[in-house]
């Protein structure tokens, strides 16, 4: 099924998906599946929701893009739900996760400029993943994604997650860190959860320091976890967030939203970008918001998120070769003590579509309208597969 004129650049499964309804994909054979992936944390209203559809053609034959030469009222209004959704002030619009990121990074660079710090320094994370252009390859510590691609932007220092001792030690002896950039929770890295306590003690050594505290959310957001956005489990408001994945449900649009002093650091001329919020990708990405609310979709995210992981739990408490159960809200990680990268063909021959992230980590990513009786034939699915595999 590979087509030689697509550059190389993916190991893709041979399943072809023509079609989706809800959480339901169908491929050409018209065999049908259960997607607990979400095209990676991207649809959460699940396939073809036909509000969102109605919103792409309403807009699409309004009015598609001008550019950011003008006003713009769809991403006006966007733009006022997410902070009013964050308590942020404002927001810069892309049109990927690692745009964002883009936008995230060069204020934290401008913000140590401004301060007169040349070489400014971001603390980013072991196992974490921010994107695949040059200065989000370099903000990741992953080394998968950096080799060949070197040299790579100076100003990182990648340090252990979830260990705030070991920022108090970077703190003491580099003058030059502006930032730390963190997931709530760990995606690619292996469905990574900090300690409770986690975040606040972050904020309160950002605080400490003059550092930005950036959240990158591309993940964890929009309801993920169980909350609207993953810092809102703590009571913490963090300078930088960067959104993307279930902003548009399929639709690509990403956000980098600040707070505060990070909120006056970009002005006319720092930042820009052709696409970012035209009025397309603006209108949608607020009716999936809009949707998101009137269905009370992070409340079911939360709910059925722990009804999986207590079941699947309860069912693969005795089973050997589990490492760990892990998760927040549909978020879900289930590490085995190998590799088990044939999983996800095994979950497609049984009809359910996951993923397997770090190698040897089962990812749970539902869809945030997943209901019992789809969570029910998941953590069955899931159970009988691990067991067969172990
Ligand atoms: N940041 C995180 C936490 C992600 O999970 C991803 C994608 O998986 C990205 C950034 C990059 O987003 P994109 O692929 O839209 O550039």
């Amino acid at each position: 099924m590979q087509v030689p004129e697509l550059m190389n650049a993916y190991a893709r499964i041979d399943t072809l998906f023509v079609r989706g309804e809800g959480t339901r994909l169908w491929d050409t054979e018209g065999k049908e599946y259960l997607d607990a992936l979400a095209g990676i944390a991207v649809c959460g209203l699940g396939h073809a929701h036909p509000k969102v559809s109605k919103a792409i053609c309403d807009q699409a034959h309004t009015i598609t893009h001008t550019s950011n030469l003008f006003h713009n009222e769809p991403q006006q209004r966007l733009a006022k739900a997410l902070c009013a959704l964050s308590g942020m002030d404002n927001v810069f619009f892309s049109n990927s996760g690692a745009e964002a990121n883009e936008a995230a990074l060069k204020i934290a660079r401008k913000y140590g400029n401004d301060k007169g710090i040349n070489n400014p320094t971001v603390i980013t994370f072991e196992k974490s993943f921010h994107g695949r252009t040059m200065a989000t390859i370099s903000a990741t510590a992953n080394s998968k994604v950096k080799d060949g691609f070197y040299p790579l932007l100076d100003g990182f220092v990648h340090a252990p997650y979830d260990d705030i001792d070991a920022l108090k030690a970077i703190a003491e002896n580099n003058k030059d860190i502006v930032a730390v950039f963190v997931e709530p929770v760990q995606g690619e890295g292996g469905v990574n959860v900090p300690a409770d306590n986690y975040l606040s003690e972050l904020r309160a050594l950002c605080y400490a320091n003059d550092w930005l505290l950036m959240l990158d959310e591309i993940q964890t957001g929009i309801g993920r976890t169980g909350k609207f956005l993953a810092y809102q489990h703590t009571s913490i408001q963090p300078d930088v967030i960067t959104l993307a994945k279930g902003l548009g449900n399929g639709f690509p649009v990403g956000a980098c939203l600040a707070h505060g002093k990070a909120a006056l650091v970009i002005q006319p001329g720092n930042h820009g970008s052709t696409f970012g919020g035209n009025p397309l990708a603006s209108h949608t990405a607020k009716t999936v918001l809009d949707i998101i609310i009137e269905e009370n979709l992070v409340e079911n995210a939360n709910r059925i998120g722990k009804k999986i992981i207590s079941e699947l739990q309860a069912a693969l408490n005795d089973v050997e070769g589990i490492v760990d159960i892990r998760g927040k809200g549909l978020m879900i990680g289930i590490e085995l003590n190998k590799p088990c990268g044939e999983l996800v063909q095994a979950a497609l021959n049984e009809g359910v579509v996951l993923n397997v992230t770090a190698g040897n980590v089962i990812r749970l990513l539902p869809p945030l309208i997943f209901n019992d009786s789809d969570a029910d034939t998941l953590i069955q699915t899931v159970t009988s597969l691990v067991k067969d595999f172990s």
